[in-house]
């Protein structure tokens, strides 16, 4: 039995097989997956599969920059409003400047989405990518006091600038290869570090399911240079805090 871990991002409905995914986390000893929403079709399908494993599967529907388009926004958005209640987070949100999705649409929606968060005092999952300053900038000046800014791989400064806030930041498994990913983990107290596995994002060729949280889990160990049941148990509390987990 491998020591128990909670995987706190999962794209559960890209997987081919989601059920089977959940059957073999639960042999792994993964004690809860956080399944995270891109848009609407996405969110309804997270919602689906969180009320199939009640207390296991913890939902957080979102509106990822990648899906944002402004035909989309107003249906996008209305969803958020009407069933964040039911998600124990909001996510996935937040800017990416590589994909070709217009900045001030993606600014306009995230500080919408922010506001949402703060209104309805959930905990907001980040995904930055060349935009680490905005996104943390944003989420700051809105007072959220909870958020978790997903495979951090940006600069160091604004790393430091999101640790001191309170901020936390959460590992995947390409801690093994990614310089960037592990200079990032090195530097944040594990009191602000989450674990995931961001499936079925494959890591060197091999497609990633929330059984994988248990690589993630060695990398934090290895760069912490604690033991991984130190760390397991710490960031467990760190993601029940979180999220209000009950696993
Ligand atoms: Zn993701």
């Amino acid at each position: 039995m491998n020591i128990p871990v909670i995987d706190t991002h999962v794209h559960l409905d890209e997987l081919s097989d989601p059920d089977q995914a959940v059957t073999e986390a639960r042999e792994a000893g993964v004690l809860a997956i956080v399944a995270v929403g891109m848009d609407l079709p996405s969110n309804t399908k997270i919602l689906d599969l969180a009320r199939r494993y009640p207390g296991y599967v913890y939902p957080a529907i979102g509106y990822h920059p990648w899906k944002i388009s402004l035909s989309g926004v107003r249906e996008n958005l209305g969803f958020l409003q009407e069933h964040l209640d039911e998600a124990a987070a909001l996510g996935e949100i937040g800017l990416d400047y590589k994909v070709p999705v217009e900045r001030e649409l993606q600014h306009l929606v995230f500080q919408d989405l922010l506001d949402l968060a703060w209104r309805k005092k959930k905990p907001v999952i980040i995904h930055a990518r060349q935009a680490h300053e905005d996104a943390y900038e944003l989420v700051r000046r809105n007072d959220l006091p909870r958020a978790v800014f997903h495979w951090y791989s940006g600069p160091l400064e604004v790393l430091k600038r999101l640790l001191l806030e309170g901020y936390s930041i959460s590992a995947t498994p390409a801690l093994a290869y990614s310089p960037k990913h592990q200079e990032a983990l090195a530097v944040a107290p594990l009191k602000q570090v989450l674990l995931e596995t961001d499936s079925p994002v494959r890591y060197q060729g091999l497609e990633s399911r929330p059984a994988f949280v248990a690589q993630s889990l060695a990398e934090v160990a290895r760069i912490k240079r604690l033991d991984p049941e130190e760390v397991a148990f710490r960031t467990n509390q760190n993601a029940r805090d979180f999220f209000g987990i009950v696993s």
